[in-house]
């Protein structure tokens, strides 16, 4: 069986079923654009379309488990099991200002083990194929319609390393951004990394107007080294010359979250302040959610804001980001990391 996303298959079953073009846009902007169930897209399919269609394409790779909104803001957490029994975990976010947005994984656990992250608990299972990847967006879309919502943006910041997921997260950033699927201009794409050179040169050679976030959190080698393990291999004097190469497409972002006595001294701010020196980038401060299992504490409002003004003053374009969705455990693999606890009693 195929899926909504083999492209090759669709079209196949397009000219078997002799849809006219046109008839195909109706039904891929019902599927991919107007969060559309998949029964009232085939609707829009001439009838003896929709008999094919639906025989041979599957709807839908994800189950979608749990559904966990926030009572204090706009964040809803989904939780999806793959066909092979795996959870994953996307978050919608519904800030009062902006754009619908969705946080997706790219990946079942993950192999950076960042001390920080509630997924590196996990370990790795397996990569994710692009239709499971696009499905968290369809799927969210369909929930979304209830409230005239369609996703705007999408990042790459849930469990896993999109940039050790080469092949299938590139199809799935070909297929957000094109115009007869998703439809999603560059800027509202963002990929996350760890920070691995050569796979972000690939993606910036692919993709210059997709944005690409890297998790820094320390200009300083060794309390990197603590945080984020990869940065052995991958050190921040290798990681400049890549950060340099994408930031000259004006799309990067650099993620600092804000560890209590960790990194938020003022030799953590000197030691950024002249790493990054003029490189093109905005600078995004993010509070930590502390979870169970973790001993690890956030820096107070007070502290991170200090830390983005001095930012400022430096004249980075800097924006402290507060917290969506602390309540339902939303930042990355918290929420699937505590039901398995919970599924082997160890919670
Ligand atoms: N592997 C990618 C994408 C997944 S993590 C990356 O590292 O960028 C996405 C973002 O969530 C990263 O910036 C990560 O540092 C942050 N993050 C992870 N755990 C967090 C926590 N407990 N609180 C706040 N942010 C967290």
């Amino acid at each position: 069986m195929s899926t909504i996303y083999d492209i090759d298959k669709m079209e196949t079953l397009r000219r078997q079923a002799a849809v006219q073009p046109h008839g195909m846009k109706r039904f891929r902007n019902a599927l991919f654009k107007n969060g559309q169930s998949w029964d009232a897209a085939l609707e829009v399919l001439p009838e003896e379309g929709r008999a094919l269609f639906s025989e041979q394409i599957v709807p839908e790779c994800l189950e979608l488990r749990e559904r966990h909104d926030s009572a204090v803001d706009g964040a809803s957490k989904l939780i999806f099991q793959t066909k092979d029994g795996h959870l994953i975990e996307s978050v919608v976010l519904r800030p009062r200002t902006g754009r619908t947005s969705i946080c997706i994984s790219s990946q079942v656990g993950c192999a950076c083990y960042c001390s920080f992250c509630a997924t590196g608990k996990m370990g790795f299972t397996r990569n994710l194929a692009s239709a499971e990847i696009l499905d968290q967006v369809t799927q969210a879309n369909r929930l979304l319609k209830s409230e005239g919502r369609v996703i705007r943006n999408v990042v790459f910041m849930g469990m896993g390393e999109p940039l050790l997921n080469l092949n299938e997260v590139f199809a799935s950033v070909d297929f957000l951004t094109a115009v007869p699927f998703f439809n999603l201009s560059g800027a509202r794409v963002t990929v996350s990394t760890v920070g691995i050179p050569d796979a972000m040169a690939c993606f910036t050679g692919r993709f210059p107007s997709v944005r690409l976030a890297l998790s820094l959190h320390s200009a300083r080698q060794e309390v990197r080294e603590r945080l984020m393990p990869q940065a052995r291999r991958f050190p921040l004097d290798m990681l400049r010359g890549a950060l340099v190469n994408a930031a000259g497409n004006g799309t990067v972002m650099i993620e600092y979250l804000m560890l209590l006595g960790v990194n938020d001294g003022p030799e953590d701010l000197a030691a950024l302040v002249e790493y990054l020196g003029d490189i093109p980038v905005h600078i995004n401060i993010i509070p930590f959610n502390e979870y169970a299992g973790c001993s690890l504490q956030g820096t107070p409002q007070s502290g991170r804001e200090h830390f983005a003004n001095e930012l400022k003053a430096a004249g980075f374009d800097t924006t402290l980001r507060y917290s969506l969705g602390s309540d339902i455990a939303a930042a990355c693999g918290q929420l699937v990391k505590h039901k398995k606890e919970q599924m082997h009693g160890t919670g």
